[in-house]
């Protein structure tokens, strides 16, 4: 029985702890309560193929096209032909999808060919897929530590031997055979986000700081419509997918001009075509409406936004609501294989904090909760197998990287300034957001550089995250400035266009 550290309690993790207790001797580690994570707050749903008139192959291109030609396609095929069968397990654990019938009731989200969105409570997918989860996991996971942060991945002749992590009773080691790191994305490094406060990007930070090689990181998507008030509640793509169309201040269309998909095309596209029309009504908000629906239809089919409406006075059957761009999910992390192993031997990574390449430069809505699950699973199936010396890089076997970056660790001795998460998510909303220049991405990373961390030996769990959320922020400076060109979740004022020579990732390392 080896000893298994999982750590986060999102999908991935709450699914690798699960599968893990089978066979293994399972420690789940969490910063916050075991429900909390950014898949508690997942809406629209989990796409995959259940119903006879859908197929796998349709569903990858899908997300290939999605992908804006960086798609790995082994990944891809395994996102989509597994997930049927982990569908099938959700199920198994107790999960609840919405049905018609016998049948899943299926949404449509954008990009998709076909409805196959399955989903749970009506908009509450998340929550509904996790509240199963965390009931299981309590009975089977060996040890469950809540409100333990993991500081750093502890390897010893090139394997992962624990974590340090840091709980009340301060700073301490867990040894491991093998650590399934699944502590989700870093939305916090934006100043506008549909992600949780716990989304600081830790997991990412502590690999590349014990070696692991980070993919893609300069590909961030930020969800076209998030509720234009404090906290930026989500409106998910499905209100879209079900009719909803977003007008500007005259209550003019303007999608239909972008793009033939409308309001349905690829995220990126959508986030860009409303930054632009805020743009041009100097600021304010655009508006989606989805008075069409019927307030009935949408308080049934949508009752978490319906209330998050209300509790902002918004009463959106009667009226259209406000809505601007967040930053949402983050394709870019730590290089994976198809089986979740990173670059350390020992060292797996499943979910957001993951870059498998199945999302390319722009995932395909409702691909992550799937990608979570699938390939959690397989980190599971491979536990204890002979770690291959290609993994990760078989990705990029038969097109060297675009560039292999490699970053110093600042001279932080003379720097004076500890970093303020403010001003730090401002910064890079303001320079390393939906549109970049090379002007300000240079002089987003001479601020970056102009601040430090929180003192190691004093830190408490927020100084963590600045000290993480300070080292990402270079990364997806750094390769934002080495993509010279726009695709996906990346797009270049100064370099519009796609370069089909330049369809290959970015990587980085730690420079020793
Ligand atoms: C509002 C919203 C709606 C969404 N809707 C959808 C949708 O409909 N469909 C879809 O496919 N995707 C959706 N997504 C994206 C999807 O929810 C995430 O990509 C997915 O849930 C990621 O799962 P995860 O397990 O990798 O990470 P998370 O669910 O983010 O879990 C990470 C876990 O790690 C823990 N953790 C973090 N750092 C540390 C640390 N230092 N030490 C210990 N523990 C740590 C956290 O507390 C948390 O428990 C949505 C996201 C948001 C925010």
């Amino acid at each position: 029985m080896a000893k298994i550290v999982v750590i986060g309690s999102g999908v991935a993790g709450l699914i690798a702890a699960a599968e893990a207790s089978r066979h293994h001797e399972v420690i789940l580690v969490t910063k916050a309560n075991l429900a909390e994570s950014n898949t508690h707050y997942a809406q629209g749903g989990i796409a995959a193929v259940v119903s006879t008139d859908d197929t796998i192959a349709e569903h990858v291109a899908d997300t290939m096209f999605a992908g804006a030609g960086m798609c790995w396609e082994p990944a891809v095929e395994v996102l989509c032909a597994e997930g049927p069968g982990r569908i099938n397990d959700l199920v198994n654990f107790g999960v609840e999808f919405d049905r018609t019938g016998a049948d899943f009731a299926m949404g449509l989200e954008a990009a998709h060919s076909h409805a196959r969105i399955l989903h749970a409570g009506g908009d509450a997918t998340g929550a509904v897929t996790s509240n199963a989860l965390v009931e299981t996991v309590r009975r089977t996971a060996t040890e469950i530590r809540e409100y333990t942060f993991v500081a750093d991945i502890v390897v010893d002749n090139n394997h992962v031997t624990g974590v340090q992590v840091l709980d009340a009773d301060g700073m301490q080691f867990i040894a491991a055979d093998a650590v399934i790191l699944a502590s989700g994305g870093a939305g916090q490094l934006y100043r506008h986000t549909t992600n949780p406060a716990v989304t600081t990007g830790d997991g990412v930070a502590a690999a590349f700081r014990a070696g692991a090689e980070l993919a893609d990181v300069e590909f961030y998507q930020f969800h076209p419509t998030a509720l234009a008030v404090p906290g930026s509640f989500l409106i998910s793509e499905a209100v879209r997918g079900e009719g909803a169309v977003l007008i500007d201040a005259n209550g003019e269309r303007f999608m239909q001009k972008i793009h033939p998909l409308a309001e349905l095309a690829p995220r990126d596209v959508v986030a860009r075509g409303i930054q632009r029309t805020m743009i041009e009504q100097g600021g304010q908000p655009v508006l989606l409406d989805a008075t069409a629906l019927g307030s009935d239809f949408l308080a049934q089919r949508f009752p978490s936004i319906t209330k998050a409406c209300r509790s902002y006075g918004l009463n959106w059957g009667r009226d259209p609501i406000p809505v601007t761009p967040a930053a949402h999910y983050w394709m870019g992390g730590i290089a994976t294989d198809t089986f979740g192993r990173t670059s350390i031997p020992g060292l797996y990574a499943v979910g957001e904090v993951a870059c498998t390449g199945a999302h390319g430069a722009n995932r395909l809505a409702s691909n992550s909760l799937l990608e979570s699950i699938v390939f959690a699973h397989r980190a599971v199936r491979a536990l204890g197998e002979q770690w291959p010396e290609d993994a990760p890089s078989v990705r990029w076997a038969n097109a060297a990287p675009l560039a292999e970056l490699e970053l110093l660790e600042p001279d932080h001795t003379t720097t004076a300034q500890v970093v303020d998460r403010v001003e730090l998510q401002t910064l890079m909303w303001d320079n390393v957001g939906l549109a970049r220049t090379k002007s300000e991405l240079e002089s987003a990373l001479t601020q970056l550089h102009s601040w430090r961390p929180a003192d190691p030996a004093h830190r408490l769990f927020p100084d963590w995250e600045d000290a993480n959320l300070l080292l990402l922020a270079r990364t997806v400076t750094e390769a934002a400035l080495a993509r010279e060109e726009s695709r996906g979740g990346h797009y270049r004022l100064d370099f519009p266009d796609t370069d089909p020579a330049k369809a290959r990732p970015i990587t980085l390392v730690r420079k020793a």
